[in-house]
């Protein structure tokens, strides 16, 4: 099959572009990496009115997406890709095996990684510990106290997940207020399991044979040991840009520069939701990047077929 479109990333605004772009008659391939959904699989319950009129789970969205994107006709590839190149009639995906697919046009739709703490050597806790992905794995805390590190929209939402099976949540927040919207945050301090630690911070974490405790330090210098088998690190997210970098302008922090429709600073190459310079980082932006940067991809290949 001859590929007009190659999009990096399957969460929500890799899955949306291809599938518009498939219902347009373009030929679309989607490289991602781990799980089809992306960050979904991280997002327990949605509870925008737009995406989900009576709420829905972060998989139940993914697989919607995903059978929309089946349905148009998309491929799906796993494999890392690591760079990127632009030229003035296609873009180039190098891939980790090194091969590379060449197509008409690439968007980017990478999304973030979580910011890592370095008080935390997390690589000692894999599966025994490190809860990444809390959807996926709070089941396995049942009866057993955990700690969540910060109190922002993601710690509180795995805050109040880990509570319908965890014996006790802790969570450490180093500013002074918890940083996660109304709603969520009456939730969490009414919560009979949730202990709330303001202006503190994780020093350092221990056990043997997995996590049995965490060290925390508050602003007054004192420090406390606490119990608890895991640990959901929620501090910020950075975004996923080591293939990228050179061949794009980012902004300061990382993310790729766009114009608002996902048009970079090379041609050919575009970028949408998380990965996107300016976006807000949620489920919505996503979607509605995916649609403006397909409506004009597709109408850019529309008009250079006809031509
Ligand atoms: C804990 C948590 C809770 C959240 N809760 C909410 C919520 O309640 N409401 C809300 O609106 N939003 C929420 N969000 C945010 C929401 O999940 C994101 O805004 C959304 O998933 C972004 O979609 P995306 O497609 O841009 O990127 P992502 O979902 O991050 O997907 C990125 C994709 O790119 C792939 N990828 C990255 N690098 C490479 C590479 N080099 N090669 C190949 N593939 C690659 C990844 O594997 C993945 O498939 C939450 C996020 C988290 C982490």
């Amino acid at each position: 099959m001859e590929i007009d479109v190659v999009i990096v990333g399957a969460g929500p605004s890799g899955l949306r572009a291809s599938a518009r772009l498939a219902q347009n008659g373009v030929a679309v391939i989607v490289l991602y990496q781990g799980l089809i959904g992306g960050e979904l699989k991280s997002v327990p319950w949605i509870e925008d009115s737009e995406i989900a009129p009576n709420g829905m789970t972060g998989l139940e969205l993914s697989e919607k997406l995903a059978d929309a994107a089946t349905q148009a006709g998309v491929k799906f590839h796993v494999v890392e890709v690591h760079g990127v190149e632009a030229y003035a009639d296609c873009a180039t995906v190098l891939l980790a095996d090194e091969a590379f697919l060449t197509a008409r046009a690439v968007i980017l739709a990478t999304g973030t990684k979580p910011v890592q703490m370095d008080s935390v050597n997390l690589s000692a806790y894999e599966g025994a510990g490190h809860i990444a992905c809390v959807s996926c794995d709070a089941i396995f805390y049942e009866n057993s106290p955990v700690l969540v590190s910060g109190g922002g929209y993601g710690g509180a939402g795995d805050a109040l997940h880990l509570a319908r099976y965890a014996s006790k949540v802790f969570v450490v927040e180093k500013s002074s207020q918890l940083n996660c919207g109304a709603t969520r945050m009456q939730a969490i301090v009414a919560h009979p399991k949730i202990e709330v630690l303001l202006n503190t911070q994780v020093t350092s974490a221990g056990g043997f044979n997995g996590l049995d405790s965490v060290v925390v330090q508050g602003d007054d210098g004192l420090e406390r040991a606490l119990q608890a088998t895991g640990i959901s690190i929620q501090i910020g997210r950075q975004a996923n840009n080591n293939h990228v970098r050179g061949a794009l302008d980012l902004d300061p922090d990382g993310f790729i520069k766009t114009d608002g429709n996902g048009i970079t600073s090379a041609p050919n190459l575009f970028a949408i939701g998380d990965a996107r310079s300016g976006s807000n980082r949620t489920i919505l932006d996503a979607l509605v990047d995916a649609d403006k940067c397909a409506a004009l991809v597709a109408s850019a290949l529309d008009k250079e077929l006809s031509a």
